[in-house]
């Protein structure tokens, strides 16, 4: 693990749940019991992951195929994963409207970024009707300019998306009313997603487990998926505990996707870690901060920031490190130079808050592609479906891919699937170790290049040659 650069004044991560988890099973009362799987199942439909994918999978299929007999097996808890411990920013892709032009065609394309943005009204609905209180606040996505020197690139964005159909999707806001929003001495020009809102990711996660386990799916905690047998019918997930048949599977699995085999060439899982303050709710008044708009910066590392109920900021930044060879290990979530970052970018972007203390920190894997979109398709004669990649923006995006799993699973068409990208693979990452070692230099040059920028100085020329590479090879890594 790397050292820290400098003292933190953060708890270390990754030796209990994230903040937003304890929040939200200390305000469970009485859940349903999901003991792991032991001896022989039988059902319908196995999915494997119980985080946001695996679970509207689940939700969607018992609406459009009621009767399925649906189980969920979940190596840790529901919502133990990145589902229950990630920022909270639920918004769609209107950032990438012309890339999904450029890449599906205009009809397509925006077909796609308005599936998306469904999710967004989608789970407030679902939380009002299922009474999951999900802290759903309609706020907006403000991406500021932090950059000193450097304009922000996104000036013709609100435009293009007019000409691609999608008016007023993206505003571009004036220095002086980014203020408004939150004033900091750091922030300049903004880009504003009026659609896009919070939520308190882990009580999103918790809450569809218990409307899941009202509904009679069968949940099973505490059952790691070890091996799946495609040969003949029915098809057989081995557990430590027992074995499960099924006439299909679903693979919800993200970031561990990178270790399955099929998966593992096409897959990246990169480190994204976060912090949380004190309660400050008087010092968000004293700054605006009282909208509860989500915000993030301009570095390719982004760090993203919002506040909670209680008046807390969570502050997080795609500082993490990448893996080796599809494992999850501890770098994903005990990572202290991580942390360290998270804690300099907060100054950084904040310096009113200097004095403010952590409470918490935590990281979590994010499963990156060839283009940072998912890719959602059957293998194994259409009995075996999956879905990753969701490039950390999987909050909106998983119900949309739960969704669309749920129709390919049920063998009917939706037209507020993520059509699509059905059964479009992505490209071909580079082979391990090459991977590994490309992608620690690229990460070490895009911080090195976000920090002379937030300095106000250009980067050196070897530090953006490096960080160019991915553009280079033809890889969207940027976002
Ligand atoms: C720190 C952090 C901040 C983020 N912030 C945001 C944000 O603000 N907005 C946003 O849109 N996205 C954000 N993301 C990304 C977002 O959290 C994910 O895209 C989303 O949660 C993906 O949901 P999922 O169900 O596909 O994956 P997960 O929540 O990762 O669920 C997959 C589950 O599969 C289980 N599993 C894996 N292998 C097996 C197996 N063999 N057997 C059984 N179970 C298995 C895992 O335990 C895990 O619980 C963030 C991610 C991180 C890490």
């Amino acid at each position: 693990m790397t050292a820290p650069p400098y003292p933190v004044s953060a708890p270390i991560p990754g030796v209990r749940r994230a903040w937003w988890l304890r929040e939200a099973l200390a305000a469970e009362t009485s859940p349903l019991p999901a003991p792991p799987v032991a001896g022989e199942v039988s059902v319908d439909v196995a999915i494997v992951g119980g985080g946001y994918t695996g679970m509207w999978t689940a939700w969607f299929l018992t609406e459009m195929a009621p009767g399925m007999r649906i189980a969920i097996l979940e190596a840790d808890i529901c919502g133990g994963g990145p589902s229950g411990r990630n920022g909270g920013f639920l918004h769609g892709w209107w950032e990438q409207l012309p890339y999904l032009v450029k890449r599906f065609g205009p009809e397509a394309g925006l077909q796609l970024a308005q599936a998306a943005d469904e999710v967004v009204e989608g789970v407030g609905a679902w939380c009002d009707e299922q009474g999951v209180d999900a802290w759903h606040t309609p706020s907006g996505y403000l991406r500021v300019n932090a950059f000193p020197a450097t304009p922000y690139d996104w000036q013709g964005l609100p435009d293009e998306l007019a000409h691609l159909g999608a008016p007023g999707q993206l505003r571009h806001v004036e220095p002086a009313d980014v203020q408004r929003f939150c004033a900091s001495p750091a922030f300049h020009e903004g880009l504003l997603m009026p659609s896009a809102a919070t939520i308190q990711p882990a009580r999103l996660a918790r809450g569809l487990r218990r409307v899941l386990l009202e509904r009679g799916v069968q949940v099973h905690e505490a059952t790691e998926v070890e091996h799946l047998d495609t040969a003949g019918k029915p098809l057989y997930l081995t557990t430590k505990g027992g074995r499960v048949a099924a006439d299909q599977v679903v693979l919800a699995a993200n970031a561990w996707a990178g270790g399955w085999p099929g998966f593992r060439t096409r897959v990246l899982a990169w480190g994204s870690y976060m912090v949380i303050t004190e309660p400050i709710p008087g010092r968000l008044s004293e700054i605006g901060w009282t909208g509860g708009a989500a915000l993030a910066d301009s570095r390719f590392t982004i760090s993203y920031f919002r506040t909670t109920r209680d008046g807390r900021i969570a502050f997080g930044a795609g500082v993490g490190a990448a893996g080796f060879d599809g494992r999850i290990g501890p770098v994903f979530t005990s990572d202290r130079g991580a942390i360290a970052r998270v804690v300099a970018n907060f100054r950084h972007l904040l310096p009113m808050l200097g004095d403010v203390r952590f409470e918490d920190a935590w990281g979590g894997p994010i499963d990156i592609t060839a283009d940072r979109f998912p890719e959602i398709g059957s293998r194994h004669s259409g009995r075996v479906h999956y879905a990753h990649g969701f490039a950390g923006n999987g909050v909106g995006p998983a119900r949309l891919a739960g969704r669309t799993l749920a129709a390919m699973v049920a063998g009917i068409q939706d037209p507020l699937a993520a059509n699509a990208l059905i059964g479009q693979r992505q490209r071909f990452l580079p082979p391990e170790p090459f991977r590994y070692i490309g992608a620690r230099a690229i990460r070490e040059a895009l911080i090195r290049q976000d920090d002379a920028l937030d300095a106000g100085r250009e980067p050196g020329a070897l530090v953006s040659m490096v960080a160019g590479l991915p553009g280079l090879l033809g890889y969207r890594f940027k976002h």
